[in-house]
């Protein structure tokens, strides 16, 4: 009894299992999930940080840079301006030319007061820039693009004019490259502790209790009796593997009890069964008793005509004519009585293997001339007549010989009770297929089912006989084997006269 449930239970496991593997398929991991979600934050938090602190660095570099290119341009402009007051052109020129390439200087203009170029060196992108007029009265900064790349010229104005120094100024970003690119590892490998850090914090605290309550709760379906949950984790999982253990218990206790339920109901149905068993059984033997009763005359009669001629015999003086009648009328009248009381055995004695193993089992012929053997020697059927009408083809039906001679021989004995108590002549007892089954219909002209039986007829006890002649038990019995073997019986209200018993058997 417990195999099926266990495959049931074997089953509905099986099919939540690849449920769940399934939906597995379908959606990342909670650590596949947490790791993207680490990643993408430390993406958005530590890009721009990077970018900032890069563009800060450069920045400041390049301010750096202008500002010393400032100063530079300034010296360089003031140490010309000197030179200008004391030394003739061709000197001059030969100062600057040195000047050139020392502290990055590209290219150097001296303006005249008018703002026109007296003196140019250096680059010949830059010098061919510096030809042009220049206010000479402010200071001024301003971008060139010299043959080496960008340059920063500082204009320094002085009682004679200006001086225009061009200093180089493309190194900025390859100087700032190296700090910029330490800034970007430091982040990265920042960034790279922290997700790793935070990974295993997340998997600790959240993904491995869960894992704990999964596996617990797959090992429940399988057949567990105690749900293994997490004891680390975070608070609310360690409480959610409590309440759902909690919640196990009372479902495996729950069940328990079911189960148990289930076997009291099913030793209960036991129980019953054999108590329907016994009924039949106990009605049978009843049946037997009436069936002896009504014997009383057709055996005591041949008994006493044996032991007259048995006397007979004796005495002698018999012809050899006479002995051998006698003999004969012996043999008839023992054979009779051998034959009656065989048929009565064999009906009380139900279950007998070679009643069981009988291949007229389910055949409705059979079982009514049974029954109709049974039946004829009682002297209650002495003034009655009792026609029999089997159709000739009948299929079988799913009452057992024994069960069905049992259901007609209590019809008939009704019936003959009924007729004996007020005088009906005549029982008639037919079969016929119907409906592709069998009817068996037991009728009889007595006085019909009297009112006050009519409605509960086929309830146990229900009995309008003296005690020891009725038990109120026939049509119960009789019903429960028809009902039980798919069929059903029915006593015909519309029929006129004495009672019309009508069984519908479907065929085996
Ligand atoms: P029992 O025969 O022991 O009384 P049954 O259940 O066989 O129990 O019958 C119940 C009652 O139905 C009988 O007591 C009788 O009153 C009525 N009954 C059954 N068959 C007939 C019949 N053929 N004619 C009239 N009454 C019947």
């Amino acid at each position: 009894m417990r195999t099926p449930r266990g495959a049931d239970r074997n089953l509905f496991a099986q099919r939540r299992a690849h449920h769940h593997t399934k939906k597995q398929r379908m959606k990342p991991g909670l650590r596949l999930q947490i790791l993207l979600l680490l990643g993408g934050l430390m993406v958005l938090s530590f890009v721009p940080l990077f970018v900032a602190v890069a563009t800060y660095t450069r920045v400041t570099l390049s301010q750096l840079r202008i500002e010393s290119a400032r100063s530079l341009g300034r010296a360089v402009a003031g140490h010309v301006l000197e030179a200008r007051a004391r030394r003739t052109p061709d000197e001059l020129r030969s100062l600057l030319d040195a000047e050139i390439g020392a502290h990055g200087v590209d290219a150097i203009g001296v303006y005249a007061t008018d703002g026109k170029p007296t003196l140019r060196v250096g680059d010949p992108m830059l010098v061919d820039a510096l030809g042009q007029p220049i206010d000479v009265n402010r200071e001024a900064l301003f971008e060139m693009q010299g043959s080496h790349g960008r340059a920063i010229a500082v204009a320094v104005p002085d009682a004679r004019g200006l001086v225009v120094a061009v200093v180089r100024a493309d190194d900025i970003s390859s100087r700032a490259t190296p700090l910029v690119r330490l800034v970007g590892l430091y982040t990265g490998v920042g960034a790279l502790a922290l997700l790793v850090a935070a990974y295993f914090a997340l998997t600790r605290l959240i993904v491995r209790p869960l894992d704990t309550i999964t596996r617990g709760a797959q090992r429940v379906a399988d057949g567990a009796r105690k749900l293994e949950v997490p004891s680390s984790g975070v608070r609310e999982l360690v409480e959610l593997g409590h309440s759902l253990r909690t919640m196990t218990d009372a479902l495996v206790a729950e069940e328990e009890a079911l189960r148990h339920k289930v076997d009291e109901v099913e030793a209960a149905t036991k129980r019953l069964a054999e108590a329907q068993d016994r009924l039949v059984r106990s009605e049978r033997l009843a049946s037997v008793g009436r069936l002896a009763a009504g014997l009383a005359h057709e055996i005591g009669n041949p008994i006493a005509a044996l032991m007259g001629m048995q006397d007979l015999l004796l005495e002698g003086g018999l012809s050899e004519a006479e002995q051998q009648d006698f003999l004969k009328r012996m043999q008839r009248e023992t054979e009779r009585i051998h034959r009656i009381l065989r048929d009565l055995l064999q009906f009380a004695r139900p279950g007998a293997p070679q009643d069981s193993a009988d291949d007229s089992d389910g055949n409705v012929e059979t079982a009514i001339y049974d029954t109709v053997a049974l039946v004829s020697p009682q002297s209650a059927l002495k003034d009655v007549e009792l026609a029999v009408d089997v159709h000739p083809e009948l299929p079988e039906v799913t009452l057992s010989r024994e069960h069905l001679v049992q259901v007609v021989l209590n019809l008939v004995l009704n019936a003959a009770d009924a007729c004996a108590d007020k005088k009906g002549e005549r029982i008639t007892l037919s079969a016929a297929p119907h409906d592709s089954g069998v009817r068996i219909v037991v009728e009889d002209d007595g006085p019909g089912v009297p009112e006050t039986v009519r409605g509960k007829l086929f309830e146990p006890f229900v009995t309008t006989k003296e005690v020891g002649k009725g038990t109120g038990l026939g049509l119960a019995v009789c019903r429960g084997l028809i009902e039980a073997a798919g069929g059903s019986i029915q006593l015909d209200e519309a029929h006129p006269g004495g009672a019309r018993f009508v069984i519908d058997l479907p065929a085996s």
